[in-house]
């Protein structure tokens, strides 16, 4: 259709910029899209190759543009013919043979117009992101049943020995004890869970507040339900100011105490100091444990690491401790680091920017 003939000047001259505006829309689209973008005429030819696509399978755009799509991707057109004229997307796997790298999952989308089809659009990215997305997901899921089931099912065993009245009222009562601190544990790995969620969708600061060290600690303390009798606590916290939110610095400090009880003997001291110094507050948690040897230290903040496996299987916990802890340092513009020698104990260390 001649446009020019058809319609006034200026409307065509309207519609015109309008076009040439879509399509540097379009283009920038396609230049910041982080994954890789292949737009495949109905020929079977290779029209855009954007710059993710040049990343992501090691072929740039001079090589890809142009060609048929086999050529890019060995057995590429077949499938890409198999989709429907739908217009949704269909997932293939696609593999850039010899020259390109790992595969690829795609997902592709007939342009349909009326009249005949305008080709395809492939988005891609490499399979290996979504198999560690899965990898991570089992991980989890393995993780959270082993914390959720443990305690739940003492708590089971226990009810079932309660049911049988011939208990006296004493053993009633420590059975009782247990089961709450059972589910004391229950409602801590679910808090977990739920921090662990907001860590990865990056919301944890909701606040800032400038509170004492000293009701942060006591507040952590209470919520591990921390054993003085086991682990005599030497504080050196009075007067010391921290700012953040109260809530997520007593989680953090939480996890960090509750891990140098978890890792030493009975009767073994631990210390937490405080100090504020150049405009940071400096909160040290030092135990007397068994430590960590040089190997292990660079990973413990990971996800799910665990320094022994064995232990790791039969001990509380999910490795998800410091891994949260040190989540919470950062969002609060601090970091948190450790110093350990196997054999004679653990320091850990907040440190955190006082701000009014
Ligand atoms: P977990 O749930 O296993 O405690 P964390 O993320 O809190 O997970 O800790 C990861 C690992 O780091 C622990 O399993 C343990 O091996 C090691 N670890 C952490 N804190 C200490 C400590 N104070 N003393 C010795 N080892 C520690």
């Amino acid at each position: 259709m001649d446009i020019g003939r058809t319609l006034p000047a200026d409307v065509t001259a309207d519609l015109l910029d309008e076009l040439v505006a879509s399509k540097a829309r379009f283009d920038a689209l396609l230049g910041v899209a982080a994954d890789g973008i292949a737009h495949i005429d109905a020929g079977g030819t290779i029209a855009r190759w954007n710059v993710a696509a040049e990343a992501i399978s090691g072929i740039a755009a001079e090589r890809a543009l142009g060609s048929p799509v086999d050529a890019i991707v060995p057995g590429g057109w077949a499938s890409i013919r198999a989709v429907p004229l739908d217009g949704l997307p269909h997932l293939v796997r696609w593999s850039f043979g010899a020259a390109g790298r790992a595969p690829v999952r795609a997902q592709v989308v007939a342009i349909v117009r009326t009249g005949g089809i305008d080709g395809w659009l492939v988005s891609f990215a490499p399979q290996q992101r979504f198999d560690e997305i899965e990898q991570l997901k089992n991980e989890l899921i393995g993780s959270i049943s082993h914390e959720l089931k443990t305690p739940l099912a003492t708590i089971k065993a226990y009810v079932e020995t309660l049911r049988d009245n011939r208990l006296t009222a004493e053993t009633a009562r420590e059975y009782l004890a247990v089961m709450g601190d059972q589910a004391d544990r229950l409602a801590r790995a679910i808090d977990d869970l739920l921090l662990v969620s907001r860590v990865e969708a990056g919301q944890l600061l909701k606040r800032r507040e400038t509170v004492s060290l000293d009701a942060v600690l006591d507040a952590a303390l209470a919520s591990i339900a921390f054993d003085a009798d086991a682990h005599p606590l030497q504080r050196e916290t009075a007067g010391v100011m921290i700012s953040g939110d109260p809530d997520l610095l007593r989680d953090a400090l939480a996890q960090v105490i509750e891990n140098a009880a978890k890792f030493s003997a009975a009767g073994q001291t631990i210390e937490v100091r405080g100090e504020s110094r150049e405009g940071r507050c400096l909160v040290a948690v030092a135990d007397r444990g068994i430590g960590i040897a040089d190997d292990h230290l660079p990973y413990i903040f990971d996800r799910f690491y665990r320094v022994d496996r064995a232990l790791a299987a039969t001990s509380d916990g999910s490795g998800l401790g410091l891994f949260i802890a040190s989540a919470l340092a950062r969002a609060h513009g601090g970091t948190i680091d450790v110093r350990s020698e196997p054999g004679f104990g653990s320091t850990f260390t907040l440190s955190l920017p006082v701000r009014s």
